[in-house]
């Protein structure tokens, strides 16, 4: 056992532009649950939004945001067999209640009493230690890249929620080139789809071709139509206009167009050209417990082009990095707050 007089740092969200660095006594888990010592955090976009105009997502104040975070399990709480410490985990953030009909469903990410660690009420990875539940908690063997857990989540939603349009042909057209958008391409080729992407900015088409990705700048210079799906990651970006209607035009009959970016904005389409291809609108939210056995493996796969992804900042840096990333998101791609001592 750690002892809880412990004082460890934490960033704590009061609201926007309120990020503050605090001390406080090491958390100590529960029944159930692991303390993790957090070796690094990924920055989401969304993190960048909600410092600079949030709280939109965050409902919970205040608390410590960080919603892509891994590290080493150095204690575990009553329950949990103490074979655990010392292991290396990334963390799976969903927390569901098993019980409502959306669980029942296979359908956690819309649980009725739906928690995300570091986003929706619960303490994230923001942190030099972070208590989840050991479920939570995914052992993999990978310790650079722990930061990848979540996002490798959501992108292999992305992938069971295509297989049944795969019978018109795996092929995918991606927009969006962000970490997001470029990790469910790597995933998908990784199992055999043809993909191609679609990013504004030079600097993130070089990276995507420097993976073996085929990149186009905008939707209206991609000269084929017949993709199965097109897979929106562009989330709510300024410099990106929306093309949603241009999408619809480049999926085949039968096939669909995928909704994983966030906004918030207005978007218009004629409904007509989903009706008579019969091209479906799927919103992929989170990720459910049907991608949990797969992240370990998946992890392992990519792990090469997921370390080139990531930039290392200090963990006393976060503030300014949010602000710099706000200022010029060319410069950055996906940024890990890393604790000092690993
Ligand atoms: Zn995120
Ligand atoms: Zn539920």
């Amino acid at each position: 056992m750690i002892k809880s007089e412990v004082k460890v740092k934490a960033w704590r969200y009061y609201d926007r532009r309120k990020l503050h660095l605090e001390e406080a006594p090491i958390p100590v888990p529960k029944a159930g649950e692991v303390l993790i010592k957090v070796t690094s955090c990924g920055i989401c976009q969304t993190d960048v939004d909600e410092f600079m105009g949030g709280p939109k997502l965050f409902n919970k104040l205040p608390f410590i945001p960080g919603h892509e975070f891994g590290g080493i399990i150095v204690d575990v709480g009553p329950g949990v067999t103490k074979e655990k410490i010392g292991k290396i985990v990334t963390v799976a953030p969903l927390i569901s209640c098993g019980q409502c009909k959306f669980c029942k469903a296979g359908r956690q990410s819309l649980c009725d009493q739906l928690g995300y660690y570091g986003m929706i009420g619960y303490d994230g990875g923001f942190a030099e230690y972070a208590v989840v539940k050991a479920e939570n908690a995914i052992e993999v063997n990978t310790p650079e890249i722990v930061h990848f857990g979540e996002i490798l989540l959501v992108a292999l939603r992305v992938l069971h929620l295509i297989e049944r349009y795969s019978y018109w042909g795996k092929r995918a057209l991606i927009t969006g080139g962000g970490p997001v958008g470029l990790v469910i391409a790597l995933l998908l080729k990784h199992h055999g789809w043809e993909v191609e992407l679609c990013e504004i900015r030079n600097r993130r088409r070089q990276f995507a071709n420097s993976f073996g990705i085929k990149t186009y700048s905008i939707i209206n210079e991609v000269p084929e139509h017949n993709y199965t799906v097109v897979i929106d990651c562009t989330g709510e970006d300024p410099v990106i206009p929306h093309t949603f209607g241009e999408q619809v035009n480049k999926v085949t009959k039968g096939g669909a167009i995928i909704l994983v970016g966030v906004y918030f904005s207005e978007i218009s389409f004629t409904p007509l050209s989903h009706l008579s291809g019969e091209i479906e609108i799927v919103p992929s939210f989170l990720y459910t417990l049907k991608e949990i056995p797969a992240l370990r493996e998946s992890m392992h796969a990519l792990a090469e082009p997921l370390k080139k992804m990531t930039q290392r900042i200090p963990f006393e840096n976060l503030v300014n990095t949010l602000l710099e990333i706000e200022m010029n998101k060319d410069n950055f791609f996906k940024v890990a707050l890393y604790n000092a001592d690993h």
